[in-house]
């Protein structure tokens, strides 16, 4: 296994107790900005400070963050709050810098984990220190580039590396700033069961609203903890306003967060899950009993002359398939993502029964 050694943070005073918090403003803007807020949260018993000092910005003329000169604000919101403090690097320069300062969390953003060059000046400039780095997504949904990136710190030798979730960019308007796909983190669970993985509901969902809800859902998939954007003054915030809270919504909101923990199966849970495997069974069966006929149409074709695809009869299955998925209950996107799949590998086998591939 990849990361085999990989390690949760360990701070003192920060229960690993889920959901560990990181809040802080989206960007360090100003002293007073980032004072008011880190005594705010602190008071509401938030552990670990998170402000950005460098913005990797999509486009040129946007805040591109205050600097070093905000990375001694950051030693003042520890010496006076207690708090550890969280930013992101993307370079060595920053590296350097911020450790230097006694940043206790270095993150890399997700503009930065898609690129391995800048991984790996970030991995060079970090050996041989005991640093805690979190590492966020790339903006594309490749869970490869993502592991690669933990793989490149791993290898200089740190070992607190920990995931933050953030969203994926789409092309378009959607409800969501960036999509959660979160089978992409589920999946990343799977291949390395003892990461921490966090859930940034602010990049998610770039509005207040929707920092409650994903956060909720987060812990209902497991999520060790949760990195969320707090400001003093969100209207006013030089960089992402519509997404951070204020320290005092944000309490709230993790208030009503409820956290179902109880791993242990019961005898019943244990009878339903028998079920689910039984169930699963006959789908693919029959999925197989689908494929069969498939390549028999697929050699009627071919004897025929006639092409695979025939958009008429794959409408006519969308159509009334979803409708009759809709009157059960389902969600008509859902049987139309598990159509599309099905007719895709169906298309592919009586390809390969033109090609005489298979019979
Ligand atoms: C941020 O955390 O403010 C940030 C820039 O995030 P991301 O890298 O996820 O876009
Ligand atoms: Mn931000």
């Amino acid at each position: 296994m990849t990361l085999e050694d990989i390690k949760p943070i360990e701070l003192e005073g920060v229960s690993s107790k889920r959901p560990i918090i990181i809040a802080g403003p989206c960007s360090a803007e100003t002293e007073e900005q980032v004072m008011a807020t880190a005594r705010n949260l602190a008071s509401n018993g938030i552990k670990i400070f998170r402000a950005g000092i460098w913005k990797p910005r999509t486009k040129p003329g946007g805040f591109e963050g205050i600097g070093v000169e905000g990375l001694e604000w950051l030693k003042r919101v520890k010496s006076e709050t207690g708090m550890y403090v969280a930013t992101e690097v993307a370079n060595k320069a920053h590296v350097e810098a911020a450790l230097n300062a006694g940043v206790d969390i270095l993150w890399i953003g997700a503009r930065t984990t898609a690129n391995p060059f800048a991984i790996q000046e970030i991995a060079d400039a970090i050996k041989g220190t005991d640093s805690t780095v979190l590492v966020k997504n790339p903006v594309n949904p490749d869970l490869e580039l993502w592991i690669g990136a933990m793989e490149r710190i791993y290898n200089a030798g740190i070992r607190h590396i920990g995931a933050i979730h953030r969203g994926f960019s789409a092309y378009g308007k959607h409800l969501y700033r960036n999509l959660p796909q979160w089978h992409i983190p589920i999946e990343l669970r799977r291949r390395i069961p003892n990461i921490q993985i966090f859930c940034d509901p602010s990049h998610i969902g770039g509005k207040r609203e929707l920092v409650a809800p994903l956060s909720q859902q987060a812990m209902d998939m497991g999520f060790d903890g949760l990195i969320v954007e707090s400001h003093c003054d969100p209207d006013c915030a030089w960089s992402d306003k519509s997404q951070q809270v204020t320290p005092d919504v944000l309490n709230f909101i993790l208030n009503m967060l409820v956290i179902r923990d109880t791993t242990q199966s019961t005898e019943n849970l244990s009878l339903l899950r028998q079920q689910i495997d039984g169930i699963d069974n006959e789908l693919l069966e029959t999925l197989n009993k689908r494929m069969r006929v498939s390549r028999e149409i697929g050699q009627y074709k071919k004897e025929h002359s006639m092409p695979v695809l025939q958009t008429g009869r794959y409408d006519d299955i969308l159509k009334t398939r979803i409708k009759a998925a809709e009157e059960m209950g389902m969600s008509g996107e859902f049987m139309k993502t598990v159509l599309q799949a099905i007719h895709e590998e169906s298309v592919r086998q009586q390809i390969e029964v033109l090609n005489n591939r298979i019979k």
